[in-house]
Parts: C-alpha cells; sequence; structure tokens
C-alpha cells in the first residue's frame, strides 16, 4: 500500500522532529517521498508557534488502521501530549490516504476529511508528486488552484 502522511510539528527543535520521524517510518516500510518544510502559521485552534509541515510517501505492508497506531506511537516517542484540541505540539502525523481506498471508522477516516482544504498538505503533495490525487476529491493541482 502507498500511504500519503502530513507531518507537522511547532514545538521543540521542529526540523529535527520531521527528519527523525522520517527516519523512524522508514523502519515500517520505505520512505519513496518526502517534500521540502514549509512554515505555516497554524490554523484553528489557541494562539501558538508557526508550524513547520511537510508531506510523506511511505510504501508499507501495514493496514491503515495499523498504519495508524504506529503514526500514534512515534507521536507519543517524540513527545507529543494530547490536552488542547488543535493545540501545540511536538509532532502531528495525519494519514491523508491510503492508495484510493476510502474508509471510515470511529478512529481514522480515509481519505483524511479536511486534507483538501488544507494548503499546508496540498502544496508539499504536489511538490513530490505531480500527478497526486486526492480520492473522491480529484487531483491536487486543482483543489491547490481552487484554493487560490
Ligand atoms: P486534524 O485531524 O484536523 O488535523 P489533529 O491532527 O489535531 O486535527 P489529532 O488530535 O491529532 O487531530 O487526532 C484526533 C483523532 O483523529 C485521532 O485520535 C485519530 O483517531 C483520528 N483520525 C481520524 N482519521 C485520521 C487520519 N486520516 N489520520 C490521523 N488521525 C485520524
Ligand atoms: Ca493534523
Ligand atoms: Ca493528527
Amino acid at each position: 500500500m502507498r500511504a500519503v502522511l502530513a507531518l507537522g510539528s511547532n514545538l521543540g527543535d521542529r526540523e529535527w522532529t520531521l527528519m527523525s520521524a522520517a527516519e523512524a517510518l522508514n523502519e515500517i516500510g520505505e520512505v519513496v517521498g518526502f517534500s521540502s518544510f514549509l512554515e505555516n502559521r497554524p490554523v484553528g485552534g489557541p494562539p501558538q508557534p508557526d508550524y513547520l509541515n511537510a508531506v510523506l510517501i511511505l510504501d508499507t505492508q501495514l493496514e491503515p488502521t495499523e498504519l495508524l497506531r504506529v503514526c500514534q506511537a512515534i507521536e507519543k516517542i517524540f513527545g507529543r501530549t494530547r490536552d488542547v484540541h488543535w493545540g501545540p505540539r511536538t509532532l502531528d502525523i495525519d494519514i491523508i490516504s491510503c492508495d484510493s481506498q476510502t474508509f471510515e471508522s470511529e478512529t481514522l477516516t480515509l481519505p483524511h476529511p479536511r486534507a483538501s482544504e488544507r494548503r499546508f498538505v496540498l502544496a508539499p503533495w504536489l511538490e513530490i508528486d505531480n500527478q497526486a490525487h486526492l480520492p473522491g476529491k480529484g487531483a491536487v493541482a486543482d483543489l491547490l488552484a481552487n484554493l487560490e
């Protein structure tokens, strides 16, 4: 399965955290794409520092629900605590899509329901895959153009 992951950090050494998270993810599959890091203003939540965001493409044998569990474990290793909704965090890993699957459970929705409105997801994704496609929504290039 090919998964598209959105990484974000706005606490601590953000660059180091994103690099190290990519190394950790490479242990459960193969990282086949990793965008440059983009600085972004936080969207929603309380006032907080700017984010550093990136998108990573991972080929893995894991099922989506297993992948979510691993992503949450990696967040925890890098010091993620969950207190404030949309609050600051050392590391956030969102699963944007898994192949062209659509999936909905209590803990996992695929594709990520807010991805199509997020420039900080779409822009780095397009950078590493100019054919990128968000299942059910269309070409990432078009989605991004519509945001402008
Ligand atoms: P947002 O999802 O709007 O970016 P967030 O990343 O701050 O917000 P979290 O607190 O990290 O939200 O996650 C809340 C819950 O979202 C997680 O516990 C997880 O079970 C659920 N979730 C549902 N779909 C996904 C997905 N595609 N990727 C990651 N988490 C998901
Ligand atoms: Ca998120
Ligand atoms: Ca998240």
